[in-house]
């Protein structure tokens, strides 16, 4: 098989006989970058020389006998986390130019087991956004095409560059964060795999924040084993990170073969919302019969509060954004643009270095912090946040896990749903009441659409259960036994 086409899995194993080497499998993938990322623009920095010399490093160590799980294995970083020595800029004109002189934690775990970085991957500016529309750096074009047609797609977002690198077979495994969706919608969109892990999970120092409540690291890979893989490098308790979990990591790869027999697995009648596609209730269906022949116990359930997740992410959301992006002010941090005094500079400044996206989100999140509205939408939404704890929280009395949708809809085109931000919004309906939540959830390609794209199922159990999710998206990959290959990728 093709180098690029590996799992990590099978890469690790092969590295480990010595049948293949890291140089070998990085120059292969450095090839297809190459040839394919100046059409998908997956990634924003490219660094196909360091990922050599970490593969000729990677080599050594196997060859001494001392390899961690992911040495010499491939890998796309959201440009989102800080990597010394490497550009980062979380996809705006505003860090340009940021050459972090530290490693995230995240980052620096996966180094310190042995995995090779290809480059920084695209995604939406300061990871707002579904679509990957917004970045400073252009958009990301999705490997899979309707079928009849060569329409652009978005690849989802915000973390679309690192979906699809890996759908497209420029990398083997990806890094993403997820704040109400940025990692399970673009694995939608690409029939890739990805998991937003419990809040606390991994660290979140030395990724640049949007909302410091949501935000949370994880893998994106080409199946749920390799996703195991990654978080198992990735997590972990972090005396620099005030929110991160002392908690022990366990054998995520361990739970994969479990099995669904004899676990309640809930439905949550509030999913099925107005405007689904057919194509999505049948494939939500279709997954609640694989589990159900699986063995599998399938309760009806009710989250009463979902309804209301949207509005109080998009408040929670934006309102932390505006303080945590008020650090951009051309003193601290941010690319300054000169003015006649202190307040003209800090202007300008931010008026070029910020997206539209992002200034929309700032707005918004000034607005409900402000004297008078702060308790009408923020304490209002924070109210809310906690009601829809509370349904999970009854709700995982009753049920081992939860089966919805990923995305309410397959990838769309470049240019549709940009005309109104609320339709943007919208992506995020089935995503969001797992992050206000803080419970992991997983994205995995359940089947095609009439028109040949991907589409998602998602899973979703309580806090830091992680192997809960694991054991039920290994059964549905299982039965799905999703095969399918974009139109656009290496060889
Ligand atoms: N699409 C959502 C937003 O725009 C989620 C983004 C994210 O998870 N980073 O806020």
């Amino acid at each position: 098989m093709s180098l690029t086409h590996l799992s990590i899995k099978d890469a690790a194993a092969a590295l480990a006989a010595r049948k293949i080497s890291a140089v070998e499998l990085t120059q292969a993938h450095n090839n297809a970058i190459a040839a394919l990322n100046p059409r998908l623009n997956a990634y924003i920095t490219t660094t196909p020389e360091p990922a050599l010399a970490q593969a000729q490093a990677a080599d050594a160590r196997i060859a001494q006998g001392n390899a961690g799980p992911l040495t010499g294995i491939p890998l796309a970083i959201k440009d989102l986390f800080c990597t010394a020595g490497v550009r980062t800029t979380a996809a705006s004109k505003m860090l340009d130019p940021f050459i972090p002189p530290y490693e995230s934690t995240v980052t620096a775990q996966l180094l310190a087991a042995g995995a090779v970085f290809l480059g920084k991957a695209n995604l939406d500016e300061f990871a707002m956004g579904s679509s990957n529309m917004s970045s400073a750096y252009g958009p990301v074009e999705n490997p899979w095409k309707r079928a009849g047609s060569d329409a652009k797609l978005v690849p989802g977002g915000s973390s679309g560059g690192s979906a699809a690198a890996l759908a497209a077979r420029l990398c083997l495994g990806a890094t993403g964060t997820d704040t109400g969706g940025s990692i399970r919608q673009p694995a939608a969109f690409t029939g890739t795999t990805g998991i937003k892990p419990t809040y606390g999970r991994c660290s979140r120092y030395g990724v640049v924040a949007f909302a410091s409540s949501l935000d949370q690291a994880g893998p994106m890979a080409r199946s749920v084993e390799d996703c195991a893989i990654l978080l198992g490098a990735m997590a972990g308790f972090d005396a620099k990170d005030s929110t991160s979990a002392q908690r022990p990591v366990p054998d995520f790869q361990a739970s994969l073969a479990r099995g669904v027999r004899g676990l309640r697995i809930g439905i949550p009648a509030e999913y099925s919302v107005a405007g689904m596609s057919d194509e999505i209730s049948r494939l939500w269906q279709k997954g609640i019969g694989w589990l159900r022949e699986q063995g599998a116990e399938i309760i009806d359930v009710s989250l009463p509060h979902t309804h209301y997740g949207l509005p109080a992410y998009y408040i929670v959301a934006s309102a932390e954004a505006s303080s945590n992006l008020a650090r951009y002010d051309g003193v601290r941090f941010g690319a300054r643009v000169g003015g006649e005094d202190l307040i003209d500079m800090y202007e300008r400044t931010r008026a070029a270095g910020f997206g539209a996206e992002v200034k929309r989100r700032i707005m918004i999140g000034t607005y409900v912090l402000s004297a008078g509205y702060y308790d009408a939408y923020y304490l209002r939404a924070q109210k809310v946040r906690n009601l829809i704890l509370r349904d999970f929280t009854q709700v995982f009395d009753k049920v081992d896990a939860l089966l919805t949708p990923s995305a309410p809809t397959a990838a769309f085109g470049f240019g549709e749903q940009m005309n109104d931000p609320i339709t943007m919004y919208l992506n995020d309906v089935f995503t969001v009441p797992a992050s206000l939540a803080g419970v992991p959830a997983m994205s995995v390609p359940a089947g095609l659409n009439a028109q040949g794209l991907p589409l998602g199922l998602q899973i979703i159990a309580k806090h830091f259960d992680e192997e809960m999710v694991f054991t039920v998206a290994a059964a549905l990959e299982r039965a799905a036994a999703f095969s399918h290959l974009p139109t656009v990728r290496a060889a």
